[in-house]
């Protein structure tokens, strides 16, 4: 095993440790609540401002067809009015169907209104329940805010600990190396270093059992650190010491 194999193994040995306080902290009751509770009070005021764009143009179509209701109500007054006082049989006939046509729009007016209507509960039952949430949200994130900050202190010391043991061996490791051992720890590839027992004679990667080509199994023979095709993870070559 090459000296950067070695290096590199080992960073991960104490990275591992890291890992665990980072998957015990995120994985947490305190990090779950916070994390919905913040996620809710991101987009609540988005939320918030379609519901009130909602029901202002609800409020100013209800109004329209409130004015429109009043002028045909007032309309069909008149024309009740008309025909009391009308003496042609012809003007009469036209008076009877303009009043039956203004009688319709009324209906109709009226059955848009009540849609409205109902449309404007709905959207203030919607306001009254994002309201309620908000509520509610604002109160588990000011609970469970100081709680994970609590939770992350305690860890505190031992990270600050294993973070200074790893720079330690960083300072030794080739950059290159470390930048990849780096984007896969990003990307939540753990482990990222695999040791491949070269004794076995199997040429497959030992996280997700891809073949690998023989030229790749002579590098890692040679002491290369080589990056599987499929899963991307890093692995190296060692011979089992002997008894
Ligand atoms: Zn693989």
């Amino acid at each position: 095993m090459s000296e950067q194999t070695k290096l590199i193994v080992e960073y991960q040995e104490i990275d591992k440790n890291l890992k665990l306080i980072e998957d015990e902290v995120n994985g947490s009751e305190e990090a779950k609540k916070y994390l919905t509770a913040r996620k809710f009070l991101s987009t609540v005021k988005e939320s918030l401002s379609e519901l009130e764009a909602k029901a202002q143009a609800s409020t100013e179509s209800y109004n329209k067809i409130v004015a429109d209701l009043e002028k045909s109500l007032a309309s069909a007054k008149e024309y009740e009015k008309m025909v009391e006082t009308c003496e042609s049989e012809s003007e009469l006939d036209y008076l009877k169907k303009k009043f039956g046509e203004v009688c319709l729009q009324i209906s109709q007016l009226e059955q848009t209104i009540t849609a409205i209507s109902k449309e404007m509960s709905e959207i203030y039952k919607e306001y009254g329940k994002l309201a309620q949430n908000n509520k509610v949200m604002r109160a588990q994130y000011d609970e469970y805010a100081p709680k994970l900050e609590e939770l992350k202190n305690s860890k505190k010391e031992e990270v600050s600990k294993l973070k200074a043991e790893l720079k330690k061996l960083e300072d030794q490791i080739d950059k290159a190396l470390m930048d990849k051992y780096n984007v896969r720890r990003k990307d939540k590839k753990f482990p990222v270093v695999f040791g491949l027992d070269l004794s076995k004679k199997m040429n497959y990667c030992p996280f997700c059992r891809t073949s690998m080509p023989v030229s790749f199994m002579e590098e890692l023979s040679l002491g290369v650190i080589k990056e599987c095709e499929s899963c991307h993870r890093l692995i190296y070559g060692f011979e089992p010491k002997k008894k």
